[in-house]
């Protein structure tokens, strides 16, 4: 109901605002003004789209957006006065900067010249004036006939000076025109105290009506007003809306001693601002009197009478409104839109000195002086006058507080109201580097980084063109369908774009389309934005969460001992390829990460080099002992006999020796079967080496999959390549037959090999998207040779000495399941390795097949006493879920 409500405000609010904005360009510009209004300040803007949900099979969402509807104000409408006077001191400034670099003789366009501060401080002793213009175009004998009648109405104690006589601007050839104006700040008037204006005109238009001559001012009067001035049916003054010609606020932003010479050339400065400095003219001021002859001239600024900022700081800390949170913020907000219009000029500065540093090699110091000062111009520009500010953030937050200060807003008070998207990932870190984040497409306006702001600019350059490009032609509403429909993907400010993980890899699939609209005089065009597509993904959310704690008591050392820094536990549904878990520790929270909390992120940047905005089932790894499969599969397959018999001289090697089964007697020879369920590294050195040799094994590994990057792998699985083997590996260095030195496999490639030997040489291709097909691959190991390996995987688990044997592993004698285990030495003085555990279960109706992977365990822990836990957690949950399946051995707890 609320956001019924507040969306029909909205739109109400909307059009008021520009209908306003559109009359008042009419009403004061001149037709080249006019032109140049319909043209630049029709309000154009795109509509940011939805972008789409990620979630699981189950509906638990991953991520989703939230709309969100703030309050936005450009502080050149919230500040125009500030904002004219910044503007206006850079220009003087930029005369003699530009004199003093150039070393051109310096034309002072200013006596003295002005800072932005000297014009400010002037600007707030005479902003309060606010007048209003009784008449105009008068002899000067009406003039003088007109003032008593005038000065009559002043308030006792008033100021009599509050009528002022004042000489218009002249045109060549004819009479200098005369106004008469009340200065309704010298009579006490405020803002508020609407009967008693109402009152004082009700009693000039009865006074003037008297006068002779008095019928022009009554028609000026009748005109401007909008009403009959007959006396009591005169209508409520709603000067708000009528501010535009009837009450203008004055200010003189340069003293009154200017030459005329000189005054015309800050004016020519100011010229280029003409749709800011609307009301800035050069007018002859009258000293000591009615009509002095002495004549100098001033440059006022006439801004029209909207005191925004205090209108609705009046509204916001208004008594029964409510909510001092809202007043708060909008305070807040309101200070530091000031402070940084302030610091704008020492932005555009710093800016401007970098352009004209970067373009002075390359072209002559004038022409780059030039192009410098173009850019600096329209980075002031953009940022005074055209960037949105934020007022209120999140209006939907103040609850009803915030519908009611919409219902509240006038109309005419420049403020809008905007929608925008914010991403949000409920399920925080355990599956935050999978589904990855989506940041905002905006670029702050940062002075410190060149390279922001290059960027900053383009994409300001670029929107503009684009949008004044979609307004001088037809047919608007196809061009601009045509375009966001096209590539690169339109985008507007306040888009998400996925710059991480499944958000990244589903960028196209999430994310909608913009939509647009364009009021102009005469034309009002509204294309919706469009949504994007839910992305489903089919991992067990409940299940990845579980062994993501696994992961995080795995890297303190529980339960084996042995900590490891980073780790990761995937587990496949061998019937569909289903990747029910792709847990990846340690990770990130993308909610806590986007909100920029600094301690939080200083928390990611200490461990930087675990890499927790990545998903390592993702990235490369060095395999160990697991790659022992590799080896043997090609030795089968390349039809080598499971008898081949090695003799292990166990601890002797001069270069390695078999730790994990050294003998009494120190030697042995072993078949195929005995050297994988002890992982002896002398054996597959000897296959490797002397009996497959490089070309051999690389071609079988190219066959598996090892080789290069895996292109049968769908886009959001395929982040990473391993090496191309086929044409970096040179040679074969034995300790690469235990999978050591260049070797890298991909966790999911290993991940089907083992689905591959587990269910006879076809396996399913993993699958994390629901709406991605189900394949099964068929991988060139024959039925026999996996029965070998599948057995040997089975006795590593239960038959001593396996290497995953030991109770402490956690697999034997609970779980049926069949494994190989890796320890790769990574650092062998600190004793760090990575510590791997693949398999399957259940063992004879294999169902799952599982890696796990803990990278830098500390003081030498192995592959079975550290991963094998990990692995064991996995099972007892699977077998939780999937009691009839068999996972746990009969008669185990
Ligand atoms: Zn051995």
């Amino acid at each position: 109901m609320r956001r019924v409500r507040i969306i029909a405000i909205l739109g109400c609010a909307a059009f008021l605002f520009l209908m306003a904005r559109l009359a008042s360009l009419q009403l004061f510009g001149s037709a080249r003004l006019q032109a140049e209004a319909a043209l630049r300040d029709s309000d154009v803007r795109m509509l940011p789209a939805l972008r789409c949900a990620i979630k699981t099979s189950a509906g638990e969402i991953l991520a989703e957006d939230r709309h969100v509807i703030d309050l936005v104000i450009t502080a050149g409408a919230l500040y125009p006065d500030r904002a004219a006077c910044i503007l206006l001191a850079d220009q003087i400034d930029r005369a003699r900067r530009r004199a003093e670099v150039l070393g051109e003789p310096l034309h002072e366009p200013l006596p003295g010249g002005m800072d932005a501060q000297a014009l400010l401080d002037r600007w707030a002793r005479s902003a309060g004036r606010e007048c209003v213009r009784l008449a105009a175009d008068l002899t000067a004998a009406q003039a003088e006939r007109l003032r008593p009648h005038a000065l009559a109405l002043v308030p006792p104690g008033a100021k009599k000076s509050a009528v002022l006589l004042r000489l218009g601007k002249p045109l060549p050839g004819l009479p200098v025109p005369r106004e008469l104006w009340f200065d309704i700040t010298a009579l006490g008037m405020t803002l508020g105290a609407e009967p008693l204006w109402s009152d004082l005109l009700r009693a000039i238009t009865g006074s003037v009506a008297r006068l002779r001559g008095g019928a022009h001012f009554l028609a000026e009067l009748e005109e401007t007003l909008g009403g009959r001035p007959d006396g009591a049916a005169f209508p409520a003054i709603d000067y708000e809306g009528r501010r535009a010609c009837t009450v203008v606020k004055e200010a003189e932003i340069v003293p009154p001693i200017l030459s005329e010479d000189e005054g015309r050339r800050l004016l020519r400065h100011t010229d280029l601002r003409r749709r800011y400095f609307r009301g800035v003219q050069l007018r002859a001021k009258e000293e000591g009197g009615l009509f002095t002859l002495r004549r100098t001239y001033g440059v006022v600024f006439t801004r029209e009478r909207r005191d925004v900022c205090g209108r609705l700081q009046a509204l916001a800390g208004r008594e029964g409104f409510g909510s001092a949170a809202l007043s708060a913020e909008f305070r807040r907000n309101a200070q530091e839109i000031i402070a940084r219009m302030d610091a704008m000029p020492r932005r555009a500065d710093a800016f401007f000195r970098r352009k004209f540093e970067e373009k002075r090699p390359v072209r002559s110091p004038d022409i780059a002086w030039e192009l410098a000062e173009v850019w600096r111009a329209r980075y002031l520009e953009h940022a005074l006058f055209t960037r949105e500010q934020l007022l209120i953030a999140d209006l939907g937050a103040y609850g009803d507080d915030g519908v009611r200060l919409l219902e509240l807003l006038p109309a005419g008070v420049p403020i809008a109201v905007r929608s925008r998207y914010v991403r949000r990932y409920p399920q925080g870190e355990s599956v935050g580097s999978l589904v990855g984040l989506a940041r905002p497409w905006e670029l702050a306006v940062d002075a410190d980084s060149p390279e922001a702001l290059a960027a900053f600019q383009d994409e300001v350059r670029e929107h503009r063109d684009f949008l004044k490009e979609l307004r001088a032609g037809p047919d608007v509403a196809a061009r601009f369908s045509e375009r966001r429909r096209g590539a690169p993907p339109l985008r507007t400010p306040g888009d998400a774009v996925g710059i991480q993980g499944i958000e990244r890899d589903l960028d196209a699939r999430l994310r909608g389309l913009a939509g647009l609209q364009l009021a102009a005089p005469g034309e009002r065009i509204h294309i919706p934005p469009l949504a994007g597509n839910d992305a489903e993904l089919v991992i067990d959310l409940g299940f990845t969460r579980a062994m993501y704690g696994v992961l995080e008591d795995a890297a303190r050392g529980m339960p084996s001992g042995y900590a490891c820094r980073s780790g990761i536990a995937i587990v496949m549904d061998l019937e569909n390829g289903d990747l029910l878990c792709l847990a990846s520790y340690p990770s990130f929270d993308p909610d806590r990460y986007l909100s920029r909390d600094p301690r939080y992120l200083d928390r990611l940047a200490a461990r930087a080099k675990d890499a927790p905005l990545w998903n390592h089932c993702f990235f490369p790894v060095i395999p160990g002992s697991v790659f022992k499969l590799v080896v043997a599969g090609a030795f089968l397959e390349e039809g080598g006999s499971p008898g081949t018999a090695v003799y292990c001289k166990g601890r002797d090697h001069p270069d390695y020796h078999c730790p994990n089964h050294g003998l009494p007697d120190g030697d042995a020879a072993w078949n195929l079967h005995e050297a994988i369920k002890r992982s002896c590294n002398h054996y597959f050195v000897d296959l490797g080496t002397r009996r497959l040799g490089r070309d051999k094994l690389v071609g079988w590994m190219g066959r598996f999959g090892f080789n290069g990057a895996p292109a049968w792998l769908p886009p959001e699985l395929r982040r990473s390549g391993a090496p191309d083997y086929a044409a970096e590996l040179r040679d074969l260095r034995y300790y690469m037959c235990y999978g050591s030195g260049e070797i890298r496999v991909l966790p999911l490639v290993m991940l089907r090999f083992v689905a591959a030997i587990a269910r006879g040489g076809s396996a399913p291709r993993p699958r994390l998207r629901a709406d991605a097909p189900v394949v099964h691959d068929t991988l060139p190991l024959r039925p026999a040779s996996c029965e070998v390996l599948r057995k040997a995987m089975r006795a590593v688990v239960a038959e001593y000495p396996g290497t995953a044997h030991k109770p402490e592993c956690g697999l034997f004698p609970a779980f049926n399941a069949a494994v190989k285990t890796g320890t790769a030495e990574l650092d062998p003085r600190l004793g760090t390795n990575n510590a791997w555990i693949v398999g399957f279960a259940p063992h004879r109706a294999p169902r799952y097949a599982f890696v796990v992977c803990l990278e830098h365990v500390a003081r030498g822990g192995h592959g079975g006493e550290t991963a094998g836990p990990v692995a064991a957690a996995a099972l007892k949950y699977l077998d939780r879920a999937n009691p009839a399946l068999g996972l746990r051995a009969a008669g185990t707890q």
